[in-house]
């Protein structure tokens, strides 16, 4: 059943909230201890709310968009009452005291929060190894990592613990656990979605977005989250259109929409990835899309970019953590990833060294995210692989720029500020492997409209 179907049957007293979060809470703790997605429930408050939205429902009162639904928050996200702790020793004692917009908003449209997820340790990884309340397992490959850094809210959905869920993506961290464990992740245009109670890895990067196992779950919940507000200055001033209605009206073909397959997408990926991604092209082009052949020359220019402005903007956004007001200063208790960001921001930002660093970088951006959109000027959609490699064993022990090199393709979209997701497409002996579809800005609509169409014909 889709995620839009289920939230009719809770509307017309088909399915009870309250039986639609027993059912998760049983799931979450018979399978929570071994997976490890999330770090914090709260079911009694949870229950609360089930209740006060089933009564709300049987007096015929009208009930919020994600009446009944029940939704986990990855741990960077503020929420009131749960420990928000971007899972590090830093923020272990930090109990979220207001709630983010996005987490606002989806308390106003009725849906429950049951708790917070695993990540990596504040967001800065692509395997939810370096959280310190230990990684997360991937339900849908055991014993392989579960990507990150958004690991437990993919995992969370994957294991079924609950509706939703919400991640953020600076370089991938939405999309790639999402590849990894099989489900569906959507990174807005940047500004789509506030950032508000966000807590930053790298401001002009990141982004908040939804995870969910089917695209009318994203879109329920992209309607939901998105939006200007006056809160958060990089919001864009912009109504999407809704998403919802759109995907339960989907294409019944895909005639007219043009396919941009950028070769050195290809070029970087595993044989084995690259098949399943040609695979799934190759059926659009049979239902009607055309495929047109792309070249991107700055595709090397990428990660050395992403990771300087990550660098530098995380460096400014720790400096907080100085253990005057959150209790411990972050070099004293931080792990090795966070610490080398630290350091490498330090030394980047000062004054004889920007001209170098990050000077070099933001023109390098400046480069990367004109191309893109001229690339994206004569197609609708660029599609290809999420991610270029399989998930490792957890606790293999990866050298930096091993585990760095899973970002190349996703960091490109946060590069460029253009909307990205990733859904799945197939799975080499049991792994999945997903397909990432990255529009213009603002054409968040056109990729939802393309995964919609995946989802039910291929
Ligand atoms: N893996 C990338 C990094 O380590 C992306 C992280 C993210 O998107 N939050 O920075």
């Amino acid at each position: 059943m889709k995620l839009l179907e289920k939230s009719q049957l809770i509307k017309n007293q088909e399915i009870k909230a309250r039986d639609n979060l027993e059912t998760f809470c049983q799931t979450i703790k018979k399978v929570n201890p071994e997976i490890n997605a999330f770090l914090e429930i709260n079911k009694e408050q949870a229950l609360k709310r089930a209740r006060v939205i089933d009564s709300k429902i049987e007096r015929g009162e009208k009930v919020g968009r994600l009446a009944g639904l029940v939704i986990g928050i990855k741990s960077n996200i503020n929420v009131e009452d749960f420990h928000i702790t971007a899972a590090s020793r830093t923020l272990e004692n930090y109990r979220g005291s207001y709630d983010s917009t996005v987490v606002r908003k989806i308390k106003e449209e009725d849906g429950i929060i049951i708790g917070v997820t695993n990540m990596d340790e504040f967001a800065a990884g692509s395997s939810t190894e370096t959280s310190c309340f230990g990684p997360t397992q991937n339900p849908s490959a055991p014993g392989l990592i579960p990507g990150g850094s958004s690991g437990g809210s993919a995992a969370a959905v994957a294991a079924g613990m609950c509706d939703l869920t919400l991640g953020s993506d600076t370089g991938g961290s939405i999309r790639n656990p999402a590849s990894h464990c099989g489900v569906m992740g959507f990174k807005p245009t940047y500004g789509a979605v506030s950032r508000q109670g966000l807590l930053d890895l790298a401001m002009s990067l990141d982004q908040i977005g939804p995870f969910a196992p089917d695209v009318s779950g994203l879109a329920l919940l992209l309607d939901v989250i998105g939006g200007l507000d006056p809160k958060e200055c990089t919001t864009l001033d912009w109504q999407a259109p809704p998403y919802a209605p759109a995907v339960q009206d989907p294409l019944d073909q895909l005639k007219a929409v043009r396919v941009g397959v950028v070769k050195e997408f290809f070029d970087v990926s595993d044989e084995s990835i690259v098949k399943i991604i040609e695979g799934r092209l190759q059926e659009l082009e049979e239902s009607g899309a055309e495929l047109v052949e792309l070249n991107f020359d700055y595709l090397d220019l990428c990660l050395p970019t992403y990771y300087l402005i990550n660098y530098v903007e995380f460096f400014s956004a720790t400096r907080k953590y100085d253990g005057r007001k959150y209790g411990h200063r972050i070099e004293e208790v931080c792990g090795e990833e966070v610490l080398r960001r630290i350091h490498m921001g330090s030394y980047i930002s000062q004054k004889e060294y920007s001209g170098k660093y990050y000077k070099k970088a933001l023109q390098a951006r400046s480069l990367i995210r004109k191309e893109i959109n001229n690339l994206l000027s004569g197609v609708d959609v660029l599609i290809g692989p999420t991610v270029p490699k399989l998930p490792h064993k957890l606790g293999t022990d990866l050298d930096t720029m091993e585990m760095y090199a899973y970002d190349v393709l996703t960091v490109v979209a946060n590069l460029a500020g253009i909307p990205a997701a990733s859904t799945p497409a197939g799975s080499v002996k049991g792994v999945p492997v997903g397909m990432q579809v990255q529009a213009k800005p603002q054409d968040d609509l056109k990729i939802l409209q393309v995964m919609s169409f995946a989802e039910n014909n291929l």
